[in-house]
């Protein structure tokens, strides 16, 4: 509880850089961009004699664990089960670690695992009955496809169901026909996962072989029975895998790939825009824009909980994406 009301007093949205390691195949010949790091504030070389110093509610450094970053992701998942609607979003040039923090690798699992272990530990602790149900999506080029049910984009049948975005009179969003399959424990949801993942959208560009031109979400809807008042609450989790956020000129794309590129970069910035309308208590917030945050409507804004978490590389050839991931990042903060 004490953590939940540290949480109330820190915002609903909370940004943090993690700089990825020097990898193997840098490590032969490269230059360091960041300068130096503490725990809320990088530096940056931009120019021969110039840094520049950027804040964030929390910055990972090279050497943090997955274990580290989950200790701060922990209480976010913790609020999903007193009903807030939560958000969290790994941003960042492809090959900055995006997918390293979000599912990690088998010997250090990143968030998602390690979300969904906790979320059925805190279940099994309570006395509510509480039922999880897991789904899995993609937005590609500004479309939606559902994951854990493939076949529906690729028969030609025109009576097959399309995902559609509903809005109730409360403002909660549906994403119609989604599929969505209740889930017990850690294994069931792991497989599902697995499932999912192996119908994702990925081409070859010149930055990085499996380059993700979409963005990957997973929606965990918690559905919990208020035992006294019999009342039904239902909210969601979504963890985002975004798209790459580079520039098209860096990846010397043509044809489909460019159009994916622009595709990505608009949703992006809708993206942007939305998270700092809400920063900025704007009273109009641009959720319309994309099909990503039309989606996310009633998980990003008040009473919901978001986590942005920007990645950036420590390598000075790519400095340029940096400053703008580190631009978005002071944006939406
Ligand atoms: P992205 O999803 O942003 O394109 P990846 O997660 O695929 O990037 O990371 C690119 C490479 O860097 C992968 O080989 C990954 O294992 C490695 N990597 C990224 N972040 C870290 C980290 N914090 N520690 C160790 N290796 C990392
Ligand atoms: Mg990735």
């Amino acid at each position: 509880q004490i953590l939940h009301e540290l949480l109330d007093l820190k915002g609903n949205i909370r940004v943090y850089c993690r700089i990825r390691p020097f990898l193997k195949d840098e490590e032969c010949y490269h230059q360091a961009s960041v300068v130096s790091s503490d725990s809320n504030k990088l530096q940056l070389r931009v120019g021969q004699n110039r840094t520049k110093e950027y804040t964030f509610d929390k910055v990972f450094h090279p050497g943090t664990s997955q274990d580290e970053v989950f200790e701060e992701v922990e209480p976010v998942i913790k609020a999903a089960l007193d009903g807030y609607n939560v958000c969290i979003f790994a941003y960042g040039q492809t090959g900055t670690g995006k997918t390293f923090t979000m599912e990690g690798r088998p010997d250090c699992p990143g968030v998602v695992p390690r979300a969904i272990k906790t979320l059925f530990s805190l279940a099994s602790d309570g006395n509510q009955k509480i039922g999880f149900y897991f789904s899995m999506l993609e937005v590609y080029m500004g479309n939606l496809r559902d994951l854990l049910n493939p076949q529906v984009e690729k028969s030609s049948n025109s009576s097959a169901q399309s995902l559609s975005i509903q809005m109730d009179p409360m403002g909660g969003i549906e994403i119609e026909n989604l599929v969505a399959i209740p889930v017990n424990d850690f294994n069931q949801a792991n497989k599902l996962y697995k499932y999912g993942r192996r119908f994702r959208s990925t081409a070859s560009t010149n930055s990085n072989d499996t380059s993700s031109r979409s963005h990957c979400l997973i929606r965990i809807s918690i559905n919990c029975i208020d035992a006294p008042e019999r009342r039904r609450v239902v909210n969601k989790i979504w963890m985002v895998d975004l798209g790459g956020s580079e520039r098209l000129l860096k990846t010397q794309a043509t044809g489909k790939r460019l159009e994916e590129g622009k595709a990505i970069n608009l949703s992006l910035s809708a993206l942007g825009d939305v998270i700092s309308a809400l920063q900025e208590k704007h009273p109009h917030v641009p959720y319309r824009n994309s099909k990503l945050t039309q989606l996310l409507r009633d998980s990003l804004g008040e009473d919901s909980k978001t986590l942005m978490l920007v990645h950036i590389s420590p390598n000075e050839a790519d400095l340029g994406e940096t400053i703008c991931s580190l631009g978005f990042a002071t944006r939406a903060k």
